[in-house]
């Protein structure tokens, strides 16, 4: 019996000791890294030891018997970095190994964004169905709860009393399972008709659970000044931190103004204003044609021809989704008009009457149409990125802009500089995307922070997506761990899925 006692325990540490599964205590020692922790800080020289999903050491350490020790060969160590902004659930949820995210140095996303999102009860529920490889946290989407109130067709106008106590309860009760917050995207449509006071009203609710507001807000161009001033009024009357989701000038006339915006935001900031910012690091974005008429007015030829003067250009803004015409797709607003022997603001008017017919006769088609219009310029993109304000975000999904598998490396790659050094660079990527959600325990390399890590080589740390190949794969990013666990290493997932629904922390 004792005999059979001993070749059991022998078996059943055999086993524990080369299970796939992680033994919860396991600890590693990365050595010789120059470690950089997210606070802006310089790098210094060190060693950092994992223990179980947490940091549990840095600084001059000695490997403990039986640790795993890695060689980072003097890379840089980072915390992972937080999407304040990201669309990625969607192909995460089809790749769990979050491949996209990874090989960028995301290890959390935050989604519910633009007013669109799911049930914190649906999410936790497809993250329990379906384990990742990143964190996610999300917002509460106002057109969401809207057209849950309104119904689905009634979105195109403003909500009536009655409606909205009905989304401020429903809001109430996502808070209260660990939403992040009010999310609007009130440049749509089914948000675009909704009163200055129905936001304020949502956004009161979230400020009451000590919640934020996080904003695509209601213009980027013609009328950008009274967007800017809807989400300042909201930040003043309800007291609570508000930001500006992917931030930029998209109106011709506007460009190099960006210093000018700022300091528009620096003073609301001075007057207490908690106001800050997401940017993508592109020149262009990725919506619907629709977005191109700021009056909704899709047949009027006068805004069709602003839109091309003023807010994108056709020579370098590609069609990437039509469904009702899939040989469109990849050329340009300027070349399918010279196919369709039309001018562009023409060809602009008749793709979405095209797109519209094909909706409705296709109503069980998601999206019909998309585009990647070039509308801002470089030197507006770099300001508002280094504004000691904005954190970095995607914006993105594995989609057709090249920002879903890029972004990230990118400012990393093409935008770090004596003046924007890779320590301030990974801080807006960091310990500021976590302050701006309100992420706790992560963003920085702390002694009992969680353990989510990059490890970058910062001489090839560069993105390659591009328009015509999205999904090409980012250099630099060696390894990447997600509570503590390698979840990506030299290009390849390690198949691993320590992904958690991160829930707002209550104060
Ligand atoms: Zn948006």
């Amino acid at each position: 019996m004792r005999f059979f006692c001993l070749l059991a325990y022998v078996c059943f540490s055999f086993l524990m000791a080369f299970s796939q599964k992680p033994v919860m205590n396991e600890r590693i020692l990365i050595q010789h890294v120059r470690l950089i922790d997210g606070t802006g800080s310089s790098a210094r020289l060190g060693s950092l030891r994992i223990q179980g999903d947490k940091i549990v050491a840095i600084g001059d350490l000695k490997p403990m018997t039986g640790e795993k020790i890695i060689d980072g060969m003097g890379q840089v160590l980072a915390p992972g970095f937080i999407d304040s902004h990201s669309h990625h659930l969607g192909d995460v949820m089809r790749h769990p190994e979050a491949i996209s995210t990874a090989s960028q140095g995301i290890t959390s996303i935050v989604i519910g964004q633009d007013g669109d999102s799911y049930s914190m009860q649906e999410i936790k529920e497809k993250l329990q169905q379906t384990p990742v490889a990143v964190n996610v946290a999300s917002y509460t989407g106002h057109t969401t709860l809207r057209l849950a109130a309104m119904g689905e067709k009634n979105g195109l106008r403003a909500a009536q009393a009655s409606e909205i106590k009905q989304m401020e309860l429903a809001l109430s009760k996502e808070l209260g399972q660990g939403s992040l917050g009010l999310s609007t995207g009130l440049e749509y449509e089914h948000a675009f008709y909704s009163s200055r006071e129905e936001v304020l009203a949502l956004a009161q609710v979230a400020a009451a659970n000590k919640a934020r507001y996080i904003s695509h807000i209601r213009s980027e161009d013609v009328t950008m000044a009274d967007a800017l001033d809807e989400i300042i009024q909201i930040g003043k009357k309800t007291g609570m931190p508000v930001q500006i989701s992917h931030l930029k000038l998209g109106k011709k006339s506007d460009w190099g103004q960006a210093k000018k915006i700022l300091a528009q935001l620096e003073q609301a900031r001075k007057e207490g204003i908690n106001i800050t910012a997401d940017v993508y690091p592109y020149t262009y974005w990725h919506s619907t044609l629709r977005v191109l008429f700021p009056g909704r007015d899709y047949t009027n030829l006068t805004s069709a021809e602003l839109a091309v003067d003023q807010l994108f250009d056709p020579a370098e803004s590609f069609l990437v989704h039509f469904a009702p015409n899939t040989s469109y797709e990849g050329k340009t607003i300027l070349e399918i008009g010279r196919l369709r022997q039309e001018k562009p603001a023409g060809t602009l008017m008749k793709l979405i009457a095209i797109a519209e017919e094909y909706k409705l006769k296709n109503p069980s088609v998601g999206s019909v149409e998309a585009i990647v219009g070039k509308s801002m310029t470089e030197e507006d993109v770099r300001d508002f990125i280094t504004w000691e304000h904005t954190n970095i975000c995607s914006d993105g999904n594995a989609g057709t802009h090249p920002r879903g598998y890029g972004a990230f490396t990118r400012v990393l790659g093409r935008y770090v500089n004596e003046q924007f050094p890779l320590e301030k660079a990974i801080q807006h990527m960091t310990s500021m995307a976590a302050a701006h959600v309100g992420i706790k325990d992560r963003g920085v390399l702390g002694v009992g922070a969680y353990a989510d890590l990059v490890l970058l080589d910062p001489k090839s740390v560069l993105d390659h997506a591009t328009i015509q190949n999205p999904h090409a794969l980012s250099t630099g990013i060696t390894r990447v761990w997600v509570n503590g666990q390698e979840v990506y290493h030299d290009l390849k997932s390690s198949a691993k899925r320590p992904g958690k629904l991160l829930t707002r922390a209550h104060e």
